[in-house]
């Protein structure tokens, strides 16, 4: 296996959160850390102070904290102390309806202000929050509101009767449903209760090890992880939001997931509110015209956004980017997938500043490895470890988890467990969660390289890992190879089995607008592949398809390939986002 060749991009914007990265890495403490987050008496301390109420406290109550733009396009904004108002009722509103410490408050919303205001209302109370994305289908939302013994529920009139009232009876632990937008039967009406309760509430002080969130993997690779973390883990999003993120006070800051994934709530809400930005929040979906109308009126300073995003603006050309100016852009980070090469190239072109790819999951609860503002990027790596966080690529066999210190070689990307944000359990699935941990290692099931200047390369799922003639295939490489023709707007690789080599190298393509499919082209691709990465490990066979199959937080679902490919059952498809073959 071999590295994507590389042009190293300089560093684009004076970087004073971390000017030096070895420095920072030298001196770094998690003890340092937790200095500039507040503390109530008695070590104990809670998310939600942290990021609203001390910015009142200290005098920033008039700043914006979330700047809502509904689908129409109007602009709501909430200051930090709109913010506390409104979370100290909704904080209010749960213990007047009997809602008590550790007890799991869901949310089933698209991004409208009450789904900010009631996370961070819930973890005022005491409670935990946990997110639903909007789309799911019944059966996921009863299955996620089962594992975690939902004693709420906060929805839409319209979600409650299509989703939530006919699995109600299969939840005997589900003793309120508060609506947004009115009435139902069983179910209460916020917006009266809100405007009755007080403006005023006591947040509760926490232990640091008290569950804060709970959060649903993506189901990438099978059926959905529940996943524990407490309030400790804000020590971690704070850090992180400044140092990766390179978020300032004051910064204009978008980040584009949904909080019904744990992005859109660590860096779509936690992290933004801690560091004092002013969030913006966008109701609609996906548009490239509108995105980037956004990025430009907005004067957005901090982009955070995904690899699927990405693609789909550089599918749509650059005209439309060129019709926009982003002189208040400073800095663009991705995560979720990996990030070809290509489209770090494309950022510099089109916005004059590369994407800094950044790797972290669900469980490890904030990023691990980043691209730095005051480091040069590698295109198609994923950076270096965060400063407090130890990553290794390790062997597993029978015997254990050995760490392979010589560089460019390929195992699994392991952590060192000890930071604040990393999970404390897979509720009710203990078994699962153990077999994380081997050796002081947390393994994530990833497969990656370390360069010799220690920045670390995705190659692929585990389960993804191509065994071809002799050869350890990761995906990525494929894809990115294919990404770079003009043809290609998406690709996902798999192995199919085959008798004389193990696995063959498929790949599925989507064209960009202007080429269509046929024997020539898919000639072409295996050509180019070949060219770039020679006969073995180019693929053999490619089928064309119009989208490829997602997740609903925007990651190619390679084992649903797979599996239709083989005629093998499809297994947990609850986070399938509806794909055309
Ligand atoms: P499940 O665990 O249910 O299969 P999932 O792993 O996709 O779903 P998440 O926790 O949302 O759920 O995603 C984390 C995974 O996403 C990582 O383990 C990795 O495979 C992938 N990922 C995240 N960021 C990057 C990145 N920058 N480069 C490559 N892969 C990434
Ligand atoms: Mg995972």
């Amino acid at each position: 296996m071999q590295m994507p060749p590389i042009e190293k991009t300089q560093p684009t914007c004076d970087s004073s959160n971390m000017p030096d990265y070895d420095a920072l890495r030298g001196s770094f403490s998690w003890e340092d850390a937790k200095a500039e987050i507040e503390y109530f008496d008695g070590g104990l301390l809670n998310i939600a102070h942290v990021a609203v109420d001390r910015h009142v406290q200290s005098g920033h109550g008039d700043q914006i904290a979330l700047r809502w733009i509904s689908k129409s396009g109007d602009v709501t904004n909430f200051t930090y102390s709109d913010l506390q108002e409104r979370t100290n009722r909704f904080a209010n509103v749960l213990k007047a309806r009997g809602i008590k410490k550790g007890e799991r408050v869901y949310s089933l919303l698209g991004r409208v202000p009450e789904l900010y205001i009631s996370a961070l209302g819930t973890m005022k109370a005491g409670a935990v929050f946990c997110p639903l994305f909007s789309a799911f289908g019944p059966e996921p939302i009863q299955s996620r509101m089962e594992i975690g013994d939902a004693a709420a529920i906060l929805t839409s009139s319209r979600l409650f009767k299509r989703k939530v009232k006919g699995i109600r009876e299969t939840l005997p632990a589900l003793r309120e449903v508060f609506l947004i937008d009115g009435n139902a039967d069983g179910a209460l009406n916020l917006a009266p209760l809100m405007e009755e309760a007080s403006p005023s509430f006591d947040t509760v002080p926490m232990d640091p090890e008290d569950m804060a969130l709970l959060h649903f993997t993506s189901g990438t690779t099978g059926k959905p992880k529940g996943v524990v973390h407490v309030h400790a883990a804000v020590v971690a999003h704070h850090m992180t939001g400044r140092i990766a993120l390179d978020l300032r006070p004051g910064d204009i800051y978008w980040c584009t997931a949904d909080p019904g994934w744990v992005t859109g709530t660590s860096y779509g809400i936690i992290a933004p509110l801690t560091n004092r930005t002013t969030m913006i929040v966008d109701e609609a979906e996906f548009d490239v015209k509108r995105w980037y109308g956004t990025l430009e009126s907005e004067g957005v300073n901090v982009w955070y956004t995904a690899p699927t995003a990405i693609r789909m603006l550089m599918k749509a050309g650059t005209e439309e980017a060129k019709a926009h100016t982003f002189p208040n852009l400073r800095f663009m980070a991705s995560v979720g997938e990996p990030l070809n090469p290509e489209a770090v190239v494309w950022g510099h072109e089109t916005f004059g500043m590369p994407f800094h790819d950044n790797w972290w999951q669900t469980e490890t609860g904030g990023i691990m490895i980043a691209n730095y503002a005051s480091m040069e990027v590698k295109p198609g790596s994923m950076g270096k470890p965060l400063p407090g966080i130890e990553a290794g690529i390790v062997e597993v066999s029978e015997d254990g988890a050995r760490e392979l210190a010589e560089p460019s070689a390929m195992g699994e990307l392991a952590l060192r467990p000890g930071w604040p944000s990393m999970m404390r359990a897979y509720l009710h699935e203990e078994e699962r969660y153990a077999k994380c941990f081997r050796d002081g290692w947390y393994l994530s099931g990833d497969l990656a390289m370390r360069d010799a200047d220690g920045y670390f390369w995705f190659v692929g799922r585990s389960n993804d890992l191509i065994k071809s003639a002799g050869h350890l295939i990761g995906p990525f490489e494929v894809e990115s190879a294919l990404m770079e023709h003009e043809a290609v707007a998406e690709v996902g690789v798999i192995g199919i089995p085959d008798e004389t080599s193990g696995e063959i190298v498929k790949a599925y393509v989507a064209l960009k607008p202007g080429h269509d499919a046929s024997e020539k082209l898919k000639l072409e691709l295996i050509g180019h592949a070949r060219k770039k990465l020679g006969p073995a490990v180019a693929p053999k066979d490619i089928a064309f398809r119009t989208n490829l199959p997602k997740t609903r937080s925007g990651k190619i679902m390679r084992r649903l390939l797979k599996a239709r490919e083989l005629g093998l059952p499809e297994g947990d498809i609850s986070t399938l986002e509806s794909d055309e073959q």
